[in-house]
């Protein structure tokens, strides 16, 4: 079998761990499967370098910036060929560009849009083990480019793609992928397998296993991930298309975001464009909106509640500020100490009952439901900060999750 092994930055740390690391490779080679690993800088060197660049200039140049960062993930692709090589397994190391990973010029979050694996092949059918550097790649002007935090398991994932390998295995400082935060909820479950698509709703929930883009690389070209402890030898999590056996269960998890805040303006004129004025104005701004709400209207006006990342609310009320509705300011109050809590299940889709009884589950715990999303696979619902754990916990219990057999859902059609 042909094999990509990604090893995140806390699995390369110091020395013995990247000793580690090339024991668990070797280990591989000689099971007779070829393996590309990937490695991603040692741990919170990518911060040091960034806290570096931002003590010399407020706002660093891109292009340097990259040139900076994609320096920490060389260092450990060659420390680690050379523990290969020192267990008499042959290794190369290499970077993007040396491997072909073709990027647009989006310095600091570039996408990758070809990889020619040229190299890799070359050094594969030589026998050789080819270490390469996450993180990074080359713009068409033969820049060097980074592609985001957290970019290596993108690269491993695209390397995996290109070469057409039979399994990528992100090794990682956690055994794999769980029912609800095992911080949280002490009966939390690892899950044996994950759709892409609940993965990328618990990715971008905040259970930060996986960088959200590359599940999305994953899951449109069919790569299946593994998601493996580097410091266990457990199964993991698999995470990969979806089989009718998933969507037996209505809920795989339970997570919530407190980087959230909740925006309520009062009294907006209702007519036409209103909404558009201001939402237009937040999306220039470059402002991810994610819930909103618009109450039904009375005498003509109406209240619009919104929620935004916690971090981009000074510029919410700068937006927002300077907008004029029938020449008047808006209305802006803010809501901070507020979270988002979630259930996630591609079972949702051929279950009923889910929202009912998530709902009963947090008027049980007397926990008040400010704002409720949807979608096909995902209720969220926004509540007091200061219920998050709560909430999460009852949910888990509600929706059965820490049972070893993980039983299905409350009332299922
Ligand atoms: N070193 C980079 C980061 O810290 C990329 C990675 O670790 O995946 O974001
Ligand atoms: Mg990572």
């Amino acid at each position: 079998m042909l094999i990509v092994q990604k090893f995140g930055g806390t699995s390369v740390g110091d020395l013995d761990r990247i000793q580690k690391v090339a024991e668990r490779v070797a280990r591989t080679v000689a099971e007779g499967h070829k393996v590309v690993v990937v490695a991603s800088a040692m741990a919170g060197q990518t911060d040091s370098l960034l806290e570096m660049a931002h003590r010399l200039h407020g706002n660093p140049p891109a292009r340097e910036l990259d040139l900076l960062l994609s320096s920490g993930e060389r260092v450990t692709v060659a420390l680690l060929a050379m523990a290969l090589n020192a267990r008499g397994v042959p290794a190369q190391a290499f970077t993007g560009r040396q491997v072909g990973i073709e990027t647009d010029a989006l310095h600091t979050r570039a996408r990758i849009e070809r990889i020619s694996g040229e190299r890799l092949k070359v050094a594969l059918d030589q026998g050789i083990t080819p270490v390469v550097a996450g993180f990074q790649g080359i713009s068409p002007g033969s820049d060097v480019t980074t592609l985001g935090r957290g970019g290596s398991d993108l690269t491993a994932v695209a390397v995996a793609a290109a070469l057409r390998a039979d399994r990528c295995d992100i090794f990682t400082d956690v055994d794999g992928v769980y029912t609800a935060d095992p911080r949280i909820v002490s009966n939390a479950r690892r899950l044996e397998r994950v759709t892409f698509e609940e993965m990328l709703e618990l990715a971008s929930l905040g259970a930060k296993v996986l960088q959200t883009r590359s599940v999305l690389f994953a899951m449109r070209h069919g790569v299946p991930v593994q998601v493996l402890s580097s410091f266990t030898d457990g199964p993991g999590t698999l995470v990969t298309k979806e089989d009718a056996a998933m969507e037996q269960v209505a809920v795989s998890g339970v997570t919530y975001d407190r980087n959230q805040a909740k925006v309520t303006i009062v009294d907006v004129p209702d007519h036409p464009g209103v909404a558009a004025l201001i939402f237009g104005a937040l999306g220039e701004a470059g402002i991810l909106i994610d819930m909103i709400i618009q109450n039904i209207s009375h005498a003509g006006s109406t209240d619009i509640s919104f929620t935004v990342p916690r971090a981009d609310l000074a510029r919410v009320r700068e937006v927002t500020g300077k907008i004029r509705v029938d020449d008047k300011p808006l209305d802006v109050t803010v809501a901070d100490r507020i979270a988002k809590v979630s259930a996630v299940g591609v079972g949702m889709r051929s279950h009923t009952g889910v929202a009912s009884q998530m709902f009963k589950t947090l008027a049980d715990e007397e926990i008040n439901i400010q704002m409720i999303s949807t979608s096909e696979i995902k209720i969220s619902c926004v509540i007091d900060e200061r219920y998050t754990e709560l909430a999460v916990r009852a949910l888990h219990d509600a929706f059965g999750l820490g049972t070893a057999a993980g039983a299905p859902a409350g009332p299922a059609a």
